[in-house]
Formats: structure tokens, sequence, C-alpha cells
């Protein structure tokens, strides 16, 4: 298949060239003429306007006169139509669930963020899943006709192919057949992701499209990561590399959900700020970590202690990290965000004092900016990208 170098914003991204190509260029530059398009990917004329025309009998692109005119007759220019269909994107967390309907231009359409009830049994889980689903459809008026498909981003290892959950340890659950669950009530095709990879394609494709050698670092309840060498995610033999979240940093250590002692997210992940905040404090209550962030933020210095470890802790993983795979960017993503600013200190002092000088020179260490959301942003694209080609 013919490669070709697509300008998307001020990157250029060497792609495979194909319908979902045209489509996304139209998505981030649109209106664009036909013309522009084809100056940006380097394809023939011709071949643009082939897909052009595919998209626009699809309904899926429009013909608009706005856009700026350089005088004379206003060119006509493409852009996305925005209500042809709809996507969902779910990310199922340890504690509760994001359910966010998005339209084709990739704008949030509808959001809900749910509790778990009862994280043991994924059966009432995905039921609560569902209920949320139908209640926005029918605010809407849509039915799965309008839909092109559905994300699902989980904390656990999985079988991309087989669209199975193998195993999410803190959430209990092991060999759930998400993927056939979500079809069998919808007909719509499903796309299973880890929820730290789904995050990282997110991120990189909405804030940082330039960055090809990027890790993504997702910390919650526990860690995982997304890897992204040469502009391509690593998924690894299994297709599920990045378990950073399971090196061992201290053999005495705490023992892991995975039968190991002293993994990173037994010392560095929220679970590690809860039971050692209960353990400390000697609280009788079972407190949340929204409620021990809380108390850290109003001056709970037992917390903010604990936090500052969390750093120095979070920092060690770090460091193996650069020193392994010397990304250009390393992004810290997940729900400690909370406590960015009791935690970026540590953390770069750790990195400072510990990584290879000659990896840390060439690393840029950031906070996710989008946050909660870069998990279900990331499963909104993938979607396009699977259904557009196939149009
Ligand atoms: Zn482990």
């Amino acid at each position: 298949m013919k490669k070709s170098k697509l300008m998307l914003g001020n990157s250029i991204v060497v792609r495979k060239w194909n319908l979902s190509s045209i489509f996304k260029a139209i998505r981030k530059q649109g209106p664009i003429s036909r013309t522009a398009l084809t100056e940006i990917s380097g394809c023939s004329a011709g071949t643009v306007s082939n897909h052009v025309r595919t998209l626009i009998k699809k309904g899926f692109v429009i013909e608009t006169k706005k856009g700026i005119s350089s005088g004379g007759r206003k060119p006509v220019q493409l852009m996305i139509n925005p209500n042809k269909a709809y996507i969902f994107s779910i990310e199922i967390e340890v504690n509760q669930i994001k359910i966010v309907m998005f339209d084709l231009e990739i704008k949030i359409i509808k959001k809900s963020i749910i509790p778990i009830i009862s994280k043991d049994d994924y059966k009432k889980t995905l039921e609560q899943v569902f209920f949320e689903m139908d209640k926005m459809m029918e605010e809407k008026n849509l039915k799965s006709d309008n839909l092109l498909g559905i994300g699902v981003a989980v904390p656990g290892l999985i079988d991309k192919v087989k669209g199975l959950l193998e195993f999410a340890p803190n959430l209990g659950w092991k060999n759930v057949h998400i993927s056939k669950i979500f079809k069998d009530r919808y007909g719509l095709p499903i796309l299973l992701n880890n929820e730290a990879k789904a995050a990282a394609i997110g991120e990189r494709e909405y804030i940082y499209p330039k960055i090809n050698n990027m890790v993504f670092v997702s910390i919650n309840e526990g860690i995982g990561c997304g890897i992204f060498i040469n502009g391509e995610l690593y998924r690894g033999a299994s297709g599920n590399a990045g378990e950073f979240g399971h090196i061992i940093i201290d053999t005495n250590g705490p023992t892991c959900h995975c039968g190991n002692n002293g993994c990173w997210e037994t010392l560095a992940s929220e679970s590690y700020i809860v039971n050692r905040y209960l353990k400390l404090s000697k609280s009788n209550k079972e407190l949340t970590k929204e409620e021990i962030y809380q108390r850290g933020k109003n001056g709970d210095e037992e917390a903010i202690e604990i936090f500052s470890e969390v750093g120095r802790n979070i920092g060690v993983g770090l460091v193996n990290i650069i020193n392994g795979l010397s990304p250009e960017l390393l992004v810290i993503g997940g729900d400690i965000l909370e406590i960015k600013d009791y935690i970026d200190e540590e953390i770069i002092k750790k990195l400072e004092e510990n990584a290879l000088s000659i990896s840390y020179k060439s690393v840029k260490i950031k906070f996710s900016k989008l946050g909660s959301l870069a998990a279900v942003y990331g499963m909104a694209d993938l979607i396009i990208e699977m259904r557009i080609k196939f149009i």
C-alpha cells in the first residue's frame, strides 16, 4: 500500500493512505478544499477526489461554502457531517464508569460518570452501563443504527482479537467476554482496549501528534502504561506490553495481585496511598481516596507526607522506564493527577538523582492534558479509524 505524508496541524505523520486518513485530515483541518487536501497528503488529485466522493456519498462528509475566500468565487470546502453517526466510549474504572457519547467531530455530546454498585459482579456492572447508554440514546432519539461503534477501555489484561478481558486484578474480573456481551446487545462493532493504552492513544492523538517515542503512565488503583515507538503503539507478543506496574522495585515489598512482592504499583499507586493512610492514621473508618486527597489539601500532614512518599516511589519506576526506553516524552496521567501539585517535585528530584543523565536530558516530563478523559478520547479515535476504512 502506498505511504504518504499527511500533515495534521503542524505535524507530519507518515501513515498508510486510506479513507480514514482523509477523513481525519478533514476532521482536524476542515473546512478544507480538495486542493488543500491533495497538497498536504502528497497524494494525486484523483486519489483524493475518489476518497472524498466515497465519504460524501456515504454521508460522512459534506460540502460547504464556508471558509476563507481568496477573492472571487468561494471554493467548495469539505467538512465532517458531525451528526451522521455517533460513538460510545466507555471506560470501566475500579470504582466508577465513564460513559461518553461523541459525534463524528469527536465532540462530547453526552457524558455520564456512574459509581459501580457491585464491583465483583461484572454482569450487574455491565447492566448499569447498558442502562446509561440506553438512556442517552433515548434522550438523543438514536437507535443502534445511528452508532458507528462502541469502544470499551478496561483496567486489565486483554485479548484484543477475542475482545476478552482476561484479568482485571483491581476489579477481580477474570475471562469476561466484554466484546461479545456488548455485541449481543447492540449488534455493533466493539473495540476492547486496556485503559492505559487507550489513554496513551488519546493523549498522543489530540495533544502530542508530533511525538513518536512516548510513554504514557496511567496511575490509578494500579499502574499501566502505553508505549509509542516510532509513532506506533507497541503491543508486544502478547498484546499487553507496557505492564510496568509489575516491574519489581522492592523484593521485600508488599504482595501484589500478580503474586510477586514489591511491584511498582504496590508502592506508587492510589491503592498504596489509601492503604498507607489507613494504617498510619489508625483510622477505623474506611476512607476513599477522594477523602484522603481532600484531607491532604486541607493540610493533613500525614496525608501530605504519604503524597511525597508516593511521589518518590513513582519516580523510582519512572527512572527504570527512562533508562530502559529513553522516550522523548513521558506523560503521567490517571486519577493521581488530583494530587499532582503534591508529587511533582518529589518525582523530578528522584529522576534528577537516579536516571541516567544521557536519557534524562532527552526526555520531557508532563502531566496529562486530557486528564481523566484521555482513555475515552483514545477509544473514540480507534472506533473512527476502524470503521471509516470500511464504509
Ligand atoms: Zn505485580
